[in-house]
């Protein structure tokens, strides 16, 4: 709570709180600030969200030359601290939002504040395999940025056939000398720029028409394989691999706004009119409303709508200041 006496202070009503500091968060942050509504971002449990575990990002526009994601999230945070916003290392966990002002507790302390944008992305989805889950850390993972360097010429698995299965592909064929994806189709999701690299690297395969049923492994060891079927034939084989890395999508981060804010079946927050939520005052932008297009540049679009609404939200009740 220290923390809290200097930056986000005991009594103090917040014009602005915003939960999640990715592309999204930090977008919003940097408008909120422009607009002197002094923000305070609660970071969570991943500062910077996504790009941080990604490498060259090269779509991102204004970088012909590619950016590393960290090194971006790292500009925007300076560009949102730079006009006034205040970060916290904060994990949020319940939120209160049926009067104001709102109430946010973390896992450090509770704010109160006039708005609420939710930014607080999503999360790498798994396949839900009780094996999956024992070798976590030991060979499974869902982040080859953070972990690929441990297959040094190693024989890799991937899971998945979008943009990041063939992105994490590639990435690991920096350190493994075999890596194979693992795709339950015969036709990859991902974009053809990323089809072909793939196709043309000769360190990767794809198994096509083959799904998980369980990773193989033993303890100390960690994995040593994969029992795989085969879609089409429902046959059964085993692999060899010393690594699985899963790709398979995302899941929205909204478990703190449980029952709190209107969501999709999936759980991704309802927006309309821009970013607002079912609850007025509270307005959502980046991955955790949009299942769609989830792209860094989609989230800070969102992200500079979100503070703009909050700005036009706290000028319409009266609340600027
Ligand atoms: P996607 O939803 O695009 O792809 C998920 C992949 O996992 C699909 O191929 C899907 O198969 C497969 N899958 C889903 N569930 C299972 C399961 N239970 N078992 C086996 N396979 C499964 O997610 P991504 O994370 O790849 O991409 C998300 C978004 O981010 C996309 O819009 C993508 O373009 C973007 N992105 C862009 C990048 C870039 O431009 N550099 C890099 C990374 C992501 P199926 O195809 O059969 O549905």
């Amino acid at each position: 709570m220290e923390q809290n006496g200097q930056k986000g202070q005991k009594g103090r009503v917040e014009n602005v709180l915003i939960v999640g500091s990715g592309a999204a968060g930090l977008t919003a942050a940097i408008y909120a600030a422009r607009a002197n509504l002094e923000p305070l971002v609660l970071e969570g449990m991943q500062p910077g969200g996504q790009l941080t575990i990604t490498s060259d990002v090269e779509n991102y526009p204004g970088f012909p030359e590619g950016i590393q994601g960290p090194d971006l999230m790292d500009a925007m945070k300076k560009q949102a601290e730079r006009f006034g916003t205040r970060c916290l290392s904060e994990d949020v966990v319940e939120v209160g939002l049926d009067g104001s002002p709102f109430i946010v507790r973390s896992d450090r302390g509770e704010y109160a504040c006039k708005s609420l944008i939710i930014a607080t992305g999503a999360s790498a989805r798994f396949m839900g395999l009780p094996s999956e889950q024992r070798f976590m850390g030991k060979g499974v993972s869902a982040c080859a940025t953070c972990d690929g360097f441990f297959f040094k010429n190693q024989e890799v698995m991937i899971v998945g056939g979008g943009d990041t299965a063939c992105e994490e592909a590639l990435f690991l064929t920096n350190f493994a000398k075999r890596v194979r994806i693992i795709h339950r189709r015969d036709e990859l999701r991902a974009s053809k720029i990323m089809q072909e690299r793939v196709m043309k690297h000769p360190k990767v395969e794809v198994l096509w028409n083959a799904v998980v049923e369980e990773i193989l492994g033993e303890d100390p060891k960690g994995v040593t394989g994969v029992r795989l079927k085969n879609t089409q034939t429902g046959e059964t084989f085993e692999e060899d691999c010393d690594g699985v890395f899963v790709a398979i999508g995302h899941v929205p981060n909204t478990s703190a706004f449980q029952g709190k804010i209107e969501t999709d079946e999936k759980g991704y927050i309802l927006t309309r009119d821009g970013t607002c939520t079912n609850v007025a005052g509270v307005f959502a932008a980046g991955d955790v409303q949009d299942s769609k297009y989830r792209q860094a540049v989609s989230a800070a679009g969102t992200g500079c709508m979100a503070a703009l609404d909050a700005f036009h939200f706290l000028e319409d009740t009266g609340e600027l200041g």
